[in-house]
C-alpha cells in the first residue's frame, strides 16, 4: 500500500514536472526568437540631479512582451536566457540597440547629453566577448555617453578578470556603476580597489529610509563611502517626496525611480525628457 502510494505521487510529479520543462524549453526558443526578430524592446528611465533637477542619464531596461506568455520579466527571461546560452545574443542586441537609439537622439544635434546605462549581467562578464563587443559596435559615440551597471557579484566572481576588463572600459572614459549596492557582500579593499564611477544604493534600502533608522544609517554609510571613494551615487527607486528630501540631506547627488519617472518606450522618453 504504502510503494503503490509513493509510486503514484511520483508519477503525478514526473507528469507535472514534464509539463515544466516543456513550458521552459517553449519559452526558452520563444526567447531566441525574439532576440532574432526584434521581438525585445529596450526601455528607458529617467535619472537626474537631485540638487539641480538636471537630467543626466538614463538606464535602458529590456523588455519582453511575448504573444504566449505575456510580459515577462528581465529577472526571469535573463535568468533563463544565461541557463540556456542565450545572453550573449540578448546582450549583443542590448549594446546594439542602445547605442543605436543614441545615434538617432544625437544625430543633427545632441539632444541627450546624459549619460546611457546598459545592464550587464555576471555571465556576461565571465570572458572579455562583452567588453570586447562593446568597445568594437560604439566607437563612434563619445565615451562620456555610454555606461554599464554591474552586480557586486561580478567583482566577487572574478575579481582580477572583471577589475581587467572594467580598466578597459574606464581608461576610454566609460562610466562604469555598480547595481543595487548593499545587497551583495563585495569586500570594501576591493571595492577601493576597482575603476567604478557610481555607487547604485539597491532600492530596498531607499524604499524604508523614512521609517527604518536602521536603514537610513546604511544609506547614509554608503553615501559617505562614495564620498571618500571619489564616487557618484545615485539612489534606485525613489518614490516619495520624503525619500527624496531626506536623500537630498544626506548628500546623495543623483535620483531614479517612480517619482520622477518609470522606464518608458524611447519615443516616450524623447517625448517627455528631451528637447
Ligand atoms: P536593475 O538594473 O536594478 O533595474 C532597476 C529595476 O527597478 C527595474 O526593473 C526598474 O523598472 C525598477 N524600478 C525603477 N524605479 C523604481 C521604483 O521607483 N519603484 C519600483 N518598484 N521599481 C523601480 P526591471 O526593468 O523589471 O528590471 C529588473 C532587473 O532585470 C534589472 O534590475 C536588471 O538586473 C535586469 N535587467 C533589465 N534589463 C536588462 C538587460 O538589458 N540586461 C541585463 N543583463 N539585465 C537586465
Ligand atoms: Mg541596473
Ligand atoms: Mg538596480
Ligand atoms: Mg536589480
Amino acid at each position: 500500500e504504502h510503494a503503490k502510494r509513493v509510486s503514484t505521487r511520483s508519477r503525478i510529479y514526473d507528469a507535472s514536472m514534464g509539463e515544466f520543462l516543456q513550458q521552459k524549453q517553449s519559452k526558452i526558443e520563444r526567447l531566441g526568437q525574439a532576440i532574432r526578430n526584434e521581438g525585445l524592446a529596450l526601455y528607458y528611465q529617467p535619472q537626474f540631479d537631485l540638487y539641480t533637477g538636471e537630467l543626466i542619464g538614463a538606464e535602458a531596461l529590456c523588455r519582453w512582451d511575448d504573444e504566449v506568455w505575456g510580459q515577462v520579466s528581465p529577472v526571469e527571461f535573463i535568468a533563463l536566457a544565461e541557463e540556456r546560452g542565450l545572453i550573449r545574443e540578448l546582450g549583443d542586441w542590448v549594446v546594439r540597440n542602445a547605442s543605436a537609439q543614441l545615434r538617432e537622439w544625437n544625430k543633427d544635434k545632441d539632444r541627450f547629453t546624459g549619460v546611457l546605462s546598459i545592464n550587464v549581467s555576471a555571465q556576461q562578464f565571465d570572458s572579455p566577448y562583452l567588453v570586447d563587443y562593446f568597445l568594437n559596435s560604439t566607437k563612434d559615440i563619445p565615451t562620456e555617453r555610454l555606461g554599464i551597471e554591474i552586480t557586486e557579484s561580478i567583482m566577487m566572481r572574478y575579481p582580477e578578470q572583471a577589475m581587467k576588463l572594467l580598466a578597459r572600459l574606464r581608461e576610454r572614459g566609460y562610466s562604469i556603476s555598480i547595481d543595487d549596492f548593499g545587497t551583495g557582500f563585495s569586500s570594501l579593499s576591493y571595492l577601493s580597489r576597482f575603476p567604478l564611477s557610481a555607487l547604485k544604493i539597491d532600492r530596498s534600502f531607499v524604499s524604508a529610509i523614512t521609517t527604518d533608522k536602521h536603514n537610513m544609517s546604511i544609506v547614509s554609510t554608503i553615501i559617505a563611502m562614495a564620498k571618500n571613494l571619489k564616487m557618484n551615487v545615485v539612489a534606485e527607486g525613489v518614490e516619495t517626496e520624503e525619500q527624496a528630501e531626506l536623500l537630498r540631506n544626506l548628500g546623495c547627488h543623483s535620483v531614479q525611480g517612480y517619482l520622477y519617472g518609470k522606464p518608458v518606450s524611447a519615443r516616450e522618453f524623447e517625448q517627455a525628457w528631451l528637447s
